[in-house]
């Protein structure tokens, strides 16, 4: 059975109050009543035991039992009301009894009402002994009462008590109604939130509605960031959805074009156009090769194979094979690259992201321009810098470049040849290193590409 978040708190509270104020006064009541009778218990032991003590005296003193003597010692008092007191010679024979009503006649002018009394005895016997011989018993019979103090006491207390719980529970009731709104209103608030996100309106705008309790005000926050998220993911799928359908329509759209135009005899098909056709097929086919890996790539990111790698060594040799490149492009290439550095990284991905790079900085740097790769250590970091005298990025674009499919429009006008991938790849390669890429430019001067691992 399930029930609401206010429900719930709203018994907790009720069983709160039912514990403060039942089960606890209760047990309090039961200690102390306890504890009250065991007292009244040792206190008439002890009264008995004195009484004992003062007979034995009297008769070591008269070495007989004198009875007017005797009745000096049982003088009725209060402490012996509601009981027969009889004392008996070592025969058995009766020297003396005090009975209630005797002690109670004599009790009228303290104003001293025996209490009712149940029919049931207590029993106490005592022998007395004077030198080792019995020189009398001293029997007493305390007949009890239908309600002794204590059970007088606990019932007046579970009285008050009750009252004090009904109290309490219609007050618990009441602040529970209320704290329990206060509480389960920020969590449906948040349900509301998340229902309406399921079905897609993710409305931007929503406003947080501060509960000044931390952690509801954390759910409600979370509950936004997920929307913008969402959100955000809900753009960048419908984009990604455009540009790969633009990618592929550019190329497709042509190569058909020219087949068209050579199936119905107006262009003649020539190896030249043949040839267009088939380099626009293989743009297509790169395009698919892109969006393929970047799949695989984004998917697989946590199932890397990682190898002790001198990166000093394997960046060297990246660079050995671009070199030839730059030099065709008469493009500097300059190494600032600090010998025997070493990390754990799958050499497979990593090269892809520095051929990105590279590849990158040789479309985008003109003729005469210069890139430095640089690698070195600070801290327990190892950081590699890939930086061109290139075109740069406009500030715009900066925050883009990481994105899939995202070509700046100079990059898109000038037909680089990029798709739009190789930096998402890189990031989301980097990423599953644990590391981070990031890059910095100034527009029309150069960029910088940063990988710290
Ligand atoms: P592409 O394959 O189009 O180069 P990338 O993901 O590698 O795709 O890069 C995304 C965009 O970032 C590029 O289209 C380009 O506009 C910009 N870019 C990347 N590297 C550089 C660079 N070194 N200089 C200037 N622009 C760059």
């Amino acid at each position: 059975m399930t029930r609401s978040l206010r429900t719930h708190l709203l018994l907790l509270y009720v069983l709160l109050a039912v514990v403060s104020g039942i089960v606890i006064p209760l047990f309090s009541v039961w200690l102390s009543v306890n504890g009250f009778h065991e007292y009244q218990v040792q206190r008439r032991h002890a009264n008995f035991e004195a009484l004992a003590d003062a007979l034995t005296d009297l008769y070591s003193e008269d070495g007989k039992w004198d009875k007017r003597r005797v009745m000096d010692i049982l003088r009725p008092a209060p402490q012996w009301m509601g009981m027969t007191i009889k004392l008996n010679n070592s025969d058995g024979e009766n020297i003396f009894t005090l009975t209630p009503m005797s002690s109670f006649r004599r009790n009228r002018k303290h104003n001293e009402n025996p209490a009712p009394r149940n029919g049931k005895s207590e029993f106490f016997n005592i022998k007395l002994s004077l030198d080792e011989k019995i020189i009398g018993f001293l029997n007493i019979e305390r007949r009890m009462p239908t309600t002794t103090f204590e059970q007088a006491f606990s019932a007046y207390m579970i009285k008050r008590m009750m009252t004090g719980a009904v109290i309490m529970i219609i007050a618990a009731c009441g602040l529970g109604f209320f704290v329990a709104g206060g509480l389960s209103r920020p969590v449906i608030r948040a349900l509301e939130r998340t229902r309406q996100i399921s079905r897609g309106e993710y409305d931007l705008n929503s406003k947080i509605k501060n509960t000044g309790i931390r952690e509801m005000d954390d759910l409600s926050r979370g509950v936004e960031d997920l929307s913008r998220s969402l959100a955000g993911q809900e753009k960048f799928r419908q984009r990604l959805m455009t540009d790969i359908a633009h990618e592929l329509k550019t190329p497709l759209t042509a190569t058909m074009t020219q087949i068209e135009a050579m199936a119905d005899g107006v262009f003649e098909a020539t190896p030249e156009r043949l040839e267009l056709c088939l380099s626009e097929m293989e743009r297509l086919g790169n395009l698919i090769k892109s969006i393929e890996s970047l799949t695989r790539l984004e998917g697989e990111s946590l199932m890397i194979k990682l190898e002790h790698v001198n990166i000093s060594e394997f960046l060297n040799s990246v660079l050995n094979t671009f070199e030839p490149l730059f030099k065709r492009d008469n493009i500097n290439l300059i190494r600032k690259i600090n010998n025997n550095i070493t990390a754990d990284i799958d050499p497979e991905q990593f090269r892809h992201v520095i051929d990105n790079l590279l590849s990158n900085a040789l479309r985008y740097t003109p003729e005469g321009g210069s890139v430095e790769t640089r690698l070195f250590k600070r801290d327990k970091n190892i950081i590699i810098e890939v930086e061109d005298t290139g075109t740069g990025i406009a500030p715009s674009d900066l925050p883009h470049i990481f994105d899939r499919f995202y070509r700046t429009d100079e990059s898109r006008a000038k037909v680089t040849g990029g798709r739009g991938v190789g930096l998402a790849i890189a990031r989301a390669a980097v990423e599953a290193h644990g590391g981070k890429i990031s890059a910095s430019s100034e527009y029309g001067k150069g960029s910088c590409f940063k990988i710290i691992i």
